[in-house]
């Protein structure tokens, strides 16, 4: 059994469902404690029963991380109950999506604060301690919009853009501190995100993947638990697609 990240402690932010979810099974799979950070769900008992079983420890931490204390008590609960942060996966986000010359300027703050601000308030937080540990892995959740842009989606698309730049400045920044950062840019993934994409736009959106069909959570998983894992100890400040060759 492959248990690369044994011992290791994980936050996964948004870790309640969807890709998120995804990375914590894969994660604590591979042995890592993990830390479920969430913001409105319910009835997280059965999720962390269910990962405690692949022999880890879980625990779910209630935080908006668009508030930076609010992201501060997130990491400082971390700390308490484990005393180290290996793993940081800023994966948490959110749409509001609508054409430029209609969209809300609380639409557009919204989705900034939460997918870019949030990346940010984490990342605050942990680096400290991951540069006293001179170790650390740091991966958030971009987009493909981030890269090529999309109609409907400025906000989303220009926090995702900023992920790419927040990575990259990072990734310079801790390199000296044993601390990589690296993005993953998703492409068409299949969780509650998308499910609500009319059946029009799913099908116009299918025949631009060359591998003609929709990602999964786990595709995106796969490539998370790669960048966590000292086999990718050589790859900082990149970002990588996973999107079925949507966007080349
Ligand atoms: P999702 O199914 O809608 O899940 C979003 C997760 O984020 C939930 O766990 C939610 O928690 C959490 N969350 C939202 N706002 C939060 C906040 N302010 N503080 C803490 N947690 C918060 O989304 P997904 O499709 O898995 O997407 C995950 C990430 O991948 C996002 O960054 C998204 O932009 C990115 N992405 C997705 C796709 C796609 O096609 N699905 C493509 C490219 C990139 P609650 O359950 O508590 O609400």
């Amino acid at each position: 059994m492959n248990r690369a990240l044994e011992g290791k402690v994980a936050i996964v932010t948004g870790g309640s469902r969807g890709i998120g979810k995804a990375i914590c099974f894969k994660l604590a799979s591979l042995g890592a404690n993990i830390v479920i950070n969430y913001r409105s769900s319910n009835n997280l008992e059965e999720l962390i029963e269910e990962i405690k079983a692949m022999n880890v420890e879980c625990i779910a931490i209630k935080g908006d991380i668009s508030d930076f204390n609010e992201s501060e008590v997130i990491i400082k609960e971390t700390i308490n109950k484990f005393g180290r942060i290996d793993i940081l996966v800023n994966n948490a986000g959110i749409t509001l999506d609508g054409l430029i010359m209609r969209m809300k300027e609380e639409d557009f703050d919204k989705v900034i604060n939460v997918n870019l601000k949030g990346a940010f308030n984490c990342i605050r937080h942990a680096s400290p301690i991951m540069v006293k540990q001179r170790y650390g892995k740091i991966i958030n959740m971009s987009s493909v919009v981030g890269v090529a842009g999309n109609a409907g989606q400025a906000n989303y698309a220009a926090a995702k853009a900023g992920i790419i730049g927040l990575t990259k400045s990072v990734a310079r920044e801790l390199a000296s501190r044993g601390i990589n950062v690296n993005a993953i840019a998703p492409g068409f993934i299949e969780t509650d995100m998308t499910s609500g994409l009319s059946d029009k736009v799913k099908e116009e959106s299918v025949k631009g993947i060359p591998l003609k069909r929709f990602g999964k959570a786990e595709d995106v998983a796969e490539l998370v638990a790669f960048l966590a894992s000292d086999s990718a100890s050589y790859i900082t400040g990149q970002v990588i697609n996973v999107d079925g060759g949507m966007v080349i």
